[in-house]
């Protein structure tokens, strides 16, 4: 499936909007990153997404991975691709240095895990959960720890698998039952039965690490008795040689309506040896380092596919011919007129391109935020990323999504057919929505720990860090009463809240995709204050009006929206809503 990577987009980005290089001057690990080092990662990311990703986008959709005597083989040419992207470097991209990653920002890794996100998902899903495993690896990992599995996992030679999820505990994960006991050499064995787990088994490496949670026998109940676990394929010895077969295996495929060339596992644990990452019963946390990243590259993951679906629409909507202007024919000596004399066809094509955009941009902020907090030890930009990123996994995969239907329904009935591709791009970004923690708890996390827990406080604090850069003076308006706005409903929100106890949950939704709206609007006042007068400067600020005119309006909807008691959703009886 065709794909263009974003390289000026990100160069915009990095270069005009955030003036990244003084940032990255003051932080020590990133001094010496000159620009042209950073322009080559991008271009070769590009390169790697566009010519060894994409063509095998379709493949993976068409074959799915097949499971055969315990073993799972993935769509033809996925493992030659994947070599591609570990011989390179790509998966320590951002990696610590000191166990062979290649220390890069996080705010540039992002840029690039958009691209391979778009290039085909189901394949970077493997490389995705491979960088979140050495996130928690590297924060919570014991010195052996990481000298044994870091490397390997960097270098891909072994991959990463997260295991939480079982059939009667998905977002309730205190309700989890598999087991860990102790055996008499410090490690445990674990017993159980996982759902849904991505890459848990695949051919495309010599090992597999799973991060499991499991409970330790006679360990607390609910979320506070679970601890999370090493649990190798096969089982290394302390120089990371490869041992016996662990005590796990794939169960069965699950047969998904997108992401086919992505293995989703059953994973059955029989006894299988499981060594104990960070402390007892701390398993949850030791289990967000990792989750946190994976919400925010699934972001991405909307983002690209968003992206993606807009190329392909946009392209068509160019070629296609159908009926006349408006005003008069544009084409007299053809049949028809494209598509894009159709206002509403370009209404569907500029909504898609203002909120991957807007949403490529504020991410981009959100992943600055993270460096920062690493390497500044900068607690308000932590408190910023934690922020951000409910918005940017839920707002990013939403809009994703949203996008790939109005690319679909640019195309008509050719974006229903599969010969165009885009119906799969539909299939593949709606899983973004669902896992790595569903949309709804995503806006539940926002506003109820991230909001209301704090009085608003963080937010007030980001709302004015983000005014005080330059907005183009047409946009400054808007952004100040589209601030003004996410303020007032905060404070709103935040003094009902102690009365109310569902509103959080009963506003959660809509009070992320207003702040999504706001950063939107924040991130189109800024761009365009850096655009040029080329080409791509002009689309810049066409696009901004827009936004302006006939998408931001929606905010002063939410606001109402959100004014709304929790009692129009709670007083309805249960039982009435089967009458
Ligand atoms: C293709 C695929 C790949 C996956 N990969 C992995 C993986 O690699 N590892 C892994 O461990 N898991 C994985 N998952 C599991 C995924 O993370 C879960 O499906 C997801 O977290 C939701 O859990 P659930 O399906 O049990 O839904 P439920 O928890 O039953 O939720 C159902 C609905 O109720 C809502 N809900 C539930 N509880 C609350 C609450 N307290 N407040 C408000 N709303 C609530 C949810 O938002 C959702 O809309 C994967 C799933 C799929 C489909």
């Amino acid at each position: 499936m065709e794909y263009t990577a974003r390289e000026r987009d990100a160069d915009f980005l990095m270069n005009k909007v955030f003036k990244i290089q003084e940032n990255w001057s003051q932080i020590d690990a990133y001094s010496e990153l000159s620009s042209d080092l950073v322009k080559a990662v991008l271009a070769e990311g590009g390169r790697l997404a566009a010519e060894v990703m994409a063509p095998l986008n379709e493949v993976g959709d068409a074959h799915g991975c097949q499971l055969e005597d315990g073993e799972v083989t993935t769509p033809p040419g996925f493992k030659e691709a994947f070599a591609e992207l570990t011989q390179g470097g790509w998966l320590g991209l951002s990696g610590n240095p000191a166990f062979g990653g290649q220390g890069m920002p996080k705010s540039l890794a992002g840029l690039i895990e958009e691209m391979f996100w778009a290039a085909n998902s189901s394949l970077f899903l493997y490389g995705s959960l491979t960088v979140g495993a050495c996130l928690s690896i590297d924060a919570h990992g014991s010195a052996e720890q990481k000298r044994i599995y870091l490397d390997k996992l960097y270098s891909g030679q072994w991959t990463g698998a997260m295991a939480l999820t079982e059939s009667h505990a998905g977002t309730d994960l205190g309700m989890m039952r598999t087991k860990a006991e102790p055996r008499a050499d410090g490690s445990y064995s674990i017993t159980g039965t996982k759902i849904f787990i991505t890459s848990g088994e695949h051919d495309m490496a010599e090992n597999i690490v799973h991060l499991t949670l499991a409970r330790i026998t006679d360990g607390p109940r609910g979320t506070k008795g679970i601890s999370l676990f090493i649990v190798p394929k096969f089982v290394p010895d302390d120089v990371g040689a490869l041992g016996p077969r662990n005590g796990w295996s794939s169960g069965s495929l699950e047969h998904k309506m997108g992401i086919k060339g992505s293995a989703t596992s059953v994973i059955n644990y029989d006894g299988a040896q499981g060594f104990l990452l960070g402390e007892e019963h701390q398993g949850l946390a030791a289990m967000f380092t990792m989750m946190n990243y994976e919400r925010l590259s699934v972001g991405l993951q909307g983002l690209g596919a968003g992206d993606l679906a807009y190329q392909h629409s946009a392209r068509y909507a160019q070629d296609r011919v159908q009926g006349r202007a408006a005003t008069g024919a544009q084409n007299p000596d053809a049949e028809a007129d494209t598509l894009l004399v159709h206002p509403d066809v370009r209404r569907m094509l500029l909504t898609q391109r203002a909120y991957t955009e807007g949403c490529r941009a504020f991410a981009f902020f959100a992943g600055m935020q993270l460096d920062e907090a690493k390497h500044k030890g900068d607690e308000r930009a932590d408190r910023f990323g934690q922020l951000l990123t409910p918005v940017v996994k839920a707002f990013l995969t939403d809009k994703g999504l949203e996008g790939a239907v109005m690319a679909q329904q640019v195309l008509g009935g050719h974006g229903y057919v599969k010969e165009w591709g885009v119906e799969q791009i539909v299939r593949d970004a709606r899983i973004a929505q669902i896992y790595e923690g569903t949309n709804g708890i995503q806006a539940l996390d926002l506003t109820g720990r991230k909001v209301v827990r704090d009085g608003g406080k963080t937010l007030a604090e980001l709302l004015q860090v983000l005014a005080g850069f330059d907005i183009d003076p047409d946009f400054k308006e808007p952004v100040d009463q589209a601030f003004a706005r996410l303020l007032r409903v905060t404070q709103s929100l935040v003094a009902r809240s102690n009365e109310d106890a569902n509103l959080a949950g009963a506003v959660a939704t809509d009070f992320l995709d207003l702040m999504g709206m706001t950063l939107c609007a924040w991130a189109w006042g800024v761009m365009t204050q850096c655009a040029g007068t080329d080409d791509f400067g002009e689309a810049k600020k066409q696009t901004a009006r827009f936004f302006f005119a006939r998408l931001l309006p929606r905010a002063v909807g939410l606001e109402e929206s959100i004014l709304a008691d929790s009692d129009v959703l709670m007083d309805m009886p249960e039982a009435l809503f089967t009458a």
